[in-house]
């Protein structure tokens, strides 16, 4: 049984409660670490108003200070191993990266992973949250094709450590096709640079599968994926819901490869 999460959200972004109080509730359930990562969704173009908007490298860096300030406060306080990073939503452009690189090299961090949350086109003037999305919705080929395209890039690019809910696109039913070479792709350049994954219990909880689900876990199986299972907890409550069965998954289809950042 795990006794760890490396992702899960504070109210430095969308979850409901402090970084105090989920280290302090993490501590309750006998967990080892816990790793706080709020959303990081840097871009020049960000026309979101979510709380965690940046649309300036300025922005970016402000944000980030501030949610390591608040996290070192914080696990001053509890007597459990605390890990900081940031669930990041990167994109393929020299632009983004380039202002990414001057964001790292001013601001602190444990490891960092990448989740693709958005759809986007080639030239990131236009991006789409998976979440919104349905099997009912029609999307260009340009928007589908950078799913599997922007998560290549993001195992290339060497900054992230693992990659969060990998097979979100496929829950939502809107590909037109299987994926199945960029599946394979992604997956082999994984197991060339060593690049962990998650089980994440986030739409289990909610009555939906784990991502990534059974099926693909079995395609990711041959190649030695390095796995954790995480939470995305956006509340105290949700801390190591489903973990029990998680396990269970794991051990039915016998993926014994797994990881603990802590123990890195
Ligand atoms: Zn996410
Ligand atoms: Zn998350």
């Amino acid at each position: 049984m795990s006794n760890f999460t490396y992702h899960c959200h504070t109210t430095n972004s969308d979850g409901k409660n402090t970084p105090l109080e989920m280290m302090q509730r993490a501590k309750e359930l006998g967990f080892k670490s816990i790793g706080i990562t709020d959303h990081f969704s840097y871009h020049p173009n960000n026309d979101d108003h979510s709380p965690w908007d940046m649309s300036t490298v300025d922005k970016a860096i402000d944000y980030w200070l501030k949610c390591y300030d608040k996290v070192q406060q914080a696990a001053a306080q509890v007597d459990i191993k605390v890990l900081f990073g940031f669930e990041v939503d990167f994109y393929k452009s020299a632009r983004w990266r380039s202002d990414f690189e001057k964001i790292l090299a001013r601001c602190p961090y444990d490891y960092l992973l990448t989740s693709t949350h958005y759809l986007r086109n080639a030239d990131e003037s236009k991006r789409i949250s998976i979440f919104h999305t349905g099997p009912n919705g029609t999307y260009e080929d340009e928007l589908l094709d950078s799913f599997w395209d922007t998560t290549a890039a993001a195992v290339q690019s060497g900054y992230f450590d693992f990659i969060g809910h990998m097979d979100l696109f496929e829950h939502r039913g809107i590909a037109k096709k299987a994926y199945t070479d960029e599946k394979a792709r992604v997956f082999e350049l994984m197991q060339r640079v060593h690049m962990a994954a998650e089980l994440n219990t986030g739409a289990k909880r909610h009555g939906a599968l784990f991502y990534p689900s059974e099926t693909f876990l079995k395609e990711m199986l041959p190649y030695d994926i390095s796995l954790m299972v995480n939470d995305d907890a956006h509340s105290t409550e949700q801390l190591g819901t489903c973990f029990d069965e998680a396990e269970d998954l794991l051990a039915r289809i016998g993926y014994t490869n797994r990881i603990d950042l802590a123990q890195k």
